[in-house]
């Protein structure tokens, strides 16, 4: 049985709600000891004299720089996948033999819109990342004939993608030459 169309009851969402509260309320918790430590920590290291302020903040960007591939919930802020103005209009069924629809191997953040629908699945081990297979292509992508399983529901970023200029992907896209890197497979 199919239930992906039942709506949301009022206290599955408030189970999910509170589930959201109660992590966010201790996240804080814990970044507020976190900062008030190493606030701390610097305060006195800098009073004795052990560190320097200005050979400290280098340190500092360089950390967030390093953090900055840590895991975290991204959401998309795409305005409505069905009204969406812009689509890019590209012969890719004569195209696949050579482009290999490598566009259904990047990954992107959906929007809420995409999770209310509850058909396009997200990657539970990086919220809200679309899910891939193993090979590195989308779950919805189908190896055979490279198409798009749910293509009348594909997120937004789908929809406005437009490979033209992608050099990852063509050389010359008029020319049909792609990017002889996907030839060689992946
Ligand atoms: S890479 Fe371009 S031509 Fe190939 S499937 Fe994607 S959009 Fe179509
Ligand atoms: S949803 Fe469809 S079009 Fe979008 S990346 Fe996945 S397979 Fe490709």
């Amino acid at each position: 049985m199919d239930h992906r169309n039942e709506p949301a009851s009022l206290a599955d969402l408030e189970s999910g709600l509170r589930f959201g509260h109660l992590l966010i309320s201790i996240n804080r918790h814990m970044s507020r000891e976190a900062a008030a430590l190493a606030q701390s920590l610097a305060t006195l290291l800098t009073e004795k004299g052990i560190i320097n302020r200005e050979e400290l903040e280098p340190q500092v960007q360089a950390h967030r720089e390093q953090n900055q591939g840590d895991p975290q919930v991204m959401l998309s802020k795409a305005p409505d996948k069905y009204q969406c103005p812009e689509q890019v209009i590209i012969d890719c069924a004569s195209r696949v033999p050579l482009c290999r629809a490598a566009c259904c191997s990047f990954r992107f953040f959906l929007a809420p819109q995409d999770l209310d629908e509850s058909i396009v699945r997200w990657d539970y081990g990086n919220p809200y990342w679309v899910r891939q297979q193993e090979n590195g292509y989308c779950y919805h992508w189908n190896p055979d004939g490279m198409t798009c399983r749910i293509h009348a529901n594909r997120p937004y970023p789908c929809r406005v993608y437009d490979c033209r200029q992608d050099k990852r992907i063509w050389v010359d896209f008029e020319g049909r030459v792609p990017n002889p890197d996907l030839q060689a497979g992946r």
